[in-house]
């Protein structure tokens, strides 16, 4: 009588039993598509960076898209005007969730040296920043790790409640209670100046 298997050895070391959070933070992290926001001089850093001496495509996230609609991650490079501002921040709402923010340099940071009536004292006073990159101009390497942070932020994450926040809000309220607010690397910047909130 022939011997009946308890499994199909030959699948044997081609099956991966894992949590479908970390299924997906480990997919989205490896194909982070960038939004380049290239606004000033950090912008030639942000080339730089995808070119083959730093290439970002080590990182996965080479394929840089000029449509917000193909992109997860923002990354504004450069001094942000009040007139550019808003613009900033339409293109953002455009991009589909889940989606992060990288504020490269000081001037996306917190206005950096233009501490003027025409320059936003940070963009995260107008969208959500996961990562801050200091410099002036940072480097490539500087953004490759910036770039890297986000991705162990997203790894963390919870990739459900993240997808869709207001589709939990209305079906779960109390879980969304229970989950804390999405930190940034560094913290906040205050900038000091009035809240272009009142201009939205
Ligand atoms: S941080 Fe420095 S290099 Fe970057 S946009 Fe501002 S002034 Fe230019």
């Amino acid at each position: 009588m022939p011997q009946i298997a308890a499994y199909d050895s030959k699948i044997e070391g081609n099956v991966i039993f894992t949590q479908l959070d970390a299924a997906m933070n480990w997919m989205r992290k490896n194909s982070l598509w960038p939004m380049p926001m290239g606004l000033a001089c950090c912008a030639i850093e942000l080339m730089a960076t995808a070119a083959s001496r730093f290439d970002i495509a080590r990182f996965g996230s080479e394929v840089m898209r000029f449509s917000p609609r193909q992109c997860d991650v923002m990354i504004v490079a450069g001094t942000v005007t009040y007139k550019m501002a808003l613009a900033v921040k339409r293109i953002w709402e455009q991009m589909p969730e889940p989606k992060w923010c990288i504020a490269m340099g000081a001037c996306a940071s917190s206005g950096g040296m233009y501490r003027s009536y025409a320059v936003l004292q940070g963009i995260d006073q107008l969208i959500p920043v996961d990562v801050y990159v200091s410099g002036c101009p940072p480097r490539p390497e500087a953004l490759l790790d910036g770039l890297i942070r986000l991705q162990k932020k997203i790894e963390g994450e919870s990739s459900f409640l993240n997808q869709k926040p207001k589709l939990i809000h209305e079906l779960m309220p109390e879980i969304e209670e229970r989950t804390p607010p999405r930190p940034s690397i560094r913290g906040g910047v205050t900038g000091g100046t009035p809240s272009p909130r009142s201009l939205v």
